[in-house]
């Protein structure tokens, strides 16, 4: 998964894809842009599961609805399977791609039975009848490991990790091509994180599914992720396949994220990067390199002079260290 991938043609390709909010600030303050989502191109062949890692605020989570026809980007294209998403009415992408949330507590109707909620697709999509739906539901309940007898209750009556098998049953019961998985295993205990991901993983294989999995926890992502991108202030600073990004981070960001793996909660909250200062306001980013006040290897360039994407062996990388035409470029570190 690169920019100029030689795999076989991506499922999903983000071209130049840039989200940009006017945000007004106090009540007569006058609107300025937020820049959540910076010039991203990415492109996921078939069967892949890219991670996209981050903190909080970071734009993950725009790009997440941009990507599920939800939000518009303000420039660049979202393609699927080669086909701009924008020319796709909202019924057909809800049938190439659906999503899985990070809380399945609010994304289940709690008035509903589970074998309303689960069967909803089918009746949105008119798939079938009443006599089909409820072998369907059976068969894709029994697939995310639950029983049918499930179907008769509500998501108040199961657990974190139950609730959450449903909205992945709910998300998958019309085979879509792509799934987005927004910190789907952020809520839950522990020790039900790796079922779900387990289950995850399972379903990749058996279905042949690609996934997007959204966290802002790196362990989580190396469990499942063939590929990971780094995004920070909307945008990514980092790409490389897990094993290329665990072995041989390059970014600074990267570094830092990877070394709050090892805090004693790593599944809980926010990471502690050890940056030392907070994460920038996105409404007023810093000069140059975006993340140069929390570097600890920034230089007065840094601060001038954007870096721009080279290409590394597993991917690329957003920063003056990697790049040859650069004055700081250190060839050790590359
Ligand atoms: Fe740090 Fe400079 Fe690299 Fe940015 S460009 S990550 S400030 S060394």
């Amino acid at each position: 998964m690169t920019r100029q991938s030689t795999q076989s043609s991506p499922v999903l390709e983000l071209r130049n894809v840039t989200k940009t909010y006017k945000v007004k600030q106090g009540l007569f303050g006058k609107a300025r842009p937020l820049t959540a989502v910076n010039d991203v191109s990415l492109s996921l062949p078939r069967g892949e599961v890219l991670g996209l890692v981050g903190e909080s605020g970071c734009g993950k989570s725009t790009l997440a609805k941009i990507l599920l026809g939800l939000e518009a980007p303000t420039h660049g294209q979202v393609l699927v399977d080669g086909e701009e998403i924008g020319a796709q009415d909202r019924l057909s992408l809800a049938r190439r791609i659906q999503p899985i949330f990070q809380d399945p507590y609010s994304s289940l109707n709690p008035r509903k039975s589970i074998f309303d909620i689960v069967s909803l697709p089918l009746r949105v999509h008119g798939v079938g009848g009443p006599q089909d739906w409820e072998k369907q539901v059976r068969e894709i309940l029994d697939i995310v490991g639950l029983p049918a007898r499930v179907m008769n209750t509500y998501p108040s009556q199961m657990s974190g990790g139950q609730r959450q098998r449903v909205a992945i049953a709910r998300a998958l019961i019309m085979k879509p091509e792509i799934v987005i998985c927004d910190e789907p295993t952020s809520a839950l205990d522990v020790s039900v994180q790796s079922q779900i991901l387990n289950l995850l993983g399972d379903l990749r294989r058996e279905f042949g599914l690609t996934y997007l999995f959204i966290s802002h926890d790196l362990a989580v992502v190396e469990h499942l992720a063939t590929r990971v991108a780094v995004m920070y202030l909307g945008r990514i600073v980092e790409e490389a396949d897990v094993a290329g990004l665990f072995d041989h981070a390059r970014h600074p960001y990267t570094q830092a994220l990877l070394k709050s793996v090892l805090t004693p909660e790593p599944g809980l909250g926010v990471p502690d990067t050890q940056l030392g200062m907070a994460y920038p306001n996105p409404i007023d980013p810093p000069s140059g390199c975006q993340f140069h006040p929390r570097c600890p290897l920034a230089t007065a360039h840094c601060k001038a002079k954007a870096p721009r994407p080279v290409p590394t062996p597993q991917g690329l990388v957003e920063c003056h260290l990697y790049d040859t035409e650069s004055p700081m470029f250190d060839n050790k570190a590359a």
